[in-house]
C-alpha cells in the first residue's frame, strides 16, 4: 500500500535516549527541558522570535485569533484543510471566503481589499502546499485598514520569503507539527507572536491563564505540548535537511517523468520551497475520478486535497461566490510524496498517471 504520505519515523534507539531520561527525571509534561530545548532549536533553525509550542495547529489557530481579539468576519480561503475556517467558527467569527488564484492555489490578494468592511477584523491566508502567499502585499493591505494578519503556515515549515522566514509576516503565523506534515511532533503546533506583550500573554493563556503560584489573571485554556511530543521534534529536527534533500528527489523524479495534460502550482519566485505536497491540477473532474480508481486499484492512494471546496461546509452562513475554488477542488489530486518512497514505486505512479490523463 502506498499511500499519501508516510509519516517520518525516527529509529527507536535515538528516540530512547530522550525517554530514558524522560522516565528516570519522571517530567513529563508542563515546560519541561525537552519542551524548551525545542523551542530554542526551533527558533534557531527557522530564524524566528517568540515560538509558543502547543498542542496541534487547531488549538495554535484558536488561540491567535482569541489573542487578538477578533470579531465579526474573517477574509479567508475556501481552498485549504477545514481547520484554518473550522477553527474560526468554533471561536465565534464568521469566514468570509475570497476567491484563490488558480495557478498559486493561494487566497488571491488582489481580491482582500474590497472584501474588506467595517465587519472585518482580519485576514487569515495559508500558505497552500508551501507555496508563499504575496506576504509584503497583504501585509500593507491590512495595515492601511487596521485589521489584523493571521498566517495558516501549517504547511510552510521552513520556508523564507526573501531569505528571511516566511513566519515574521503578519501579527501571527502558525504552524502544525502532525505526523502527517514534514517536520512532526506526532500532534503538536505552534505560534510565532510578533509581539512581545502578545507572546508573554498567549505564554499564560495556553496553561489556563495561570500566572503565578496562587494567581489567575486571565482566561486560558489548556494546550500544551508534552515532552514525549517535544523528543520526537528533537529526534526529526536533526534530520529535517536530509528529509527535504530526499523529498527534493522525489519532486524532480515526478517533474522529469509526468507528461501530458497536467498543470502543476506556481511557486512563489521570491521564496524558497520545501517539497512538502506534489499536487497536480487536472482538465476536468472525470479525469480526476478515473485517475483516482486506476491508482487505488494498484493499491496506492493519493488524495484529494482539499476537496470538496470549504464553500460547501453546511454549517457556515455567508453564502459566497468563489468559482475559481469550487472548480480547483473538483480537479486537484495530490500524489503519493514522502521522503522514503522508491523509484520503483515513483515509476508505478507515473506510468499510471501518464496514461490516464
Ligand atoms: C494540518 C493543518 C491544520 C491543522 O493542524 P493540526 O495540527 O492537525 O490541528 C491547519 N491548517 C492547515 C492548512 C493544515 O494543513
Amino acid at each position: 500500500m502506498i499511500n499519501v504520505t508516510k509519516t517520518y519515523i525516527p529509529s527507536l534507539d535515538k528516540y530512547s535516549v530522550y525517554l530514558k531520561k524522560i522516565f528516570s527525571d519522571g517530567i513529563i509534561t508542563n515546560n519541561g527541558q525537552f519542551l524548551r530545548k525545542l523551542k530554542k532549536e526551533l527558533e534557531n533553525y527557522l530564524g524566528v522570535k517568540n515560538i509558543l509550542l502547543v498542542q496541534n495547529g487547531t488549538l495554535a489557530l484558536q488561540i491567535a485569533y482569541k489573542l487578538l481579539e477578533l470579531k465579526g468576519n474573517v477574509i479567508t480561503t475556501p481552498f485549504t484543510f477545514v481547520a484554518t475556517v473550522s477553527s474560526q467558527v468554533w471561536e465565534g467569527l464568521t469566514p468570509k471566503f475570497v476567491d484563490i488564484n488558480s495557478e498559486t492555489l493561494n487566497l488571491d490578494e488582489r481580491l482582500i481589499e474590497k472584501n474588506i468592511s467595517h465587519s472585518v477584523s482580519a485576514i487569515v491566508p495559508v500558505h497552500v502546499f508551501g507555496n508563499a502567499c504575496e506576504v509584503e502585499y497583504i501585509d500593507k493591505v491590512a495595515k492601511k485598514h487596521g485589521i489584523k494578519v493571521i498566517y495558516d503556515a501549517a504547511h510552510a515549515f521552513g520556508i523564507k520569503y526573501k531569505n528571511k522566514s516566511i513566519l515574521n509576516y503578519g501579527d501571527i503565523s502558525i504552524m502544525s507539527f502532525h505526523a502527517t506534515k514534514i517536520f512532526h511532533t506526532i500532534e503538536g503546533g505552534a505560534l510565532v507572536i510578533k509581539d512581545d506583550e502578545l507572546y508573554k500573554k498567549a505564554c499564560l493563556m495556553i496553561n489556563f491563564g495561570i500566572d503565578g503560584l496562587n494567581s489567575i489573571n486571565n482566561l486560558g485554556i489548556n494546550a500544551k505540548m508534552n515532552e514525549l511530543e517535544a523528543a520526537m521534534g528533537l529526534c526529526i529536527l536533526d534530520s529535517i535537511d536530509e528529509i527535504i534533500d530526499n523529498r527534493k528527489n522525489v519532486y524532480e523524479y515526478y517533474m522529469n517523468h509526468l507528461k501530458g495534460n497536467i498543470v502543476f502550482q506556481k511557486h512563489n519566485e521570491s521564496s524558497s520551497f520545501n517539497y512538502s505536497y506534489f499536487p497536480i491540477i487536472l482538465s476536468n473532474e472525470e479525469k480526476v475520478v478515473k485517475l483516482v480508481k486506476a491508482l487505488s486499484s494498484e493499491n496506492i492512494n493519493p488524495r484529494r486535497y482539499f476537496y470538496p471546496s470549504l464553500s460547501t461546509l453546511p454549517y457556515l452562513i455567508n453564502k459566497s461566490n468563489v468559482p475559481i475554488a469550487d472548480d480547483i477542488a473538483k480537479r486537484v489530486l495530490c500524489l503519493p510524496f514522502y521522503d522514503s518512497i522508491k523509484v520503483e514505486e515513483l515509476k508505478t505512479i507515473v506510468d499510471i498517471v501518464n496514461k490516464n490523463v
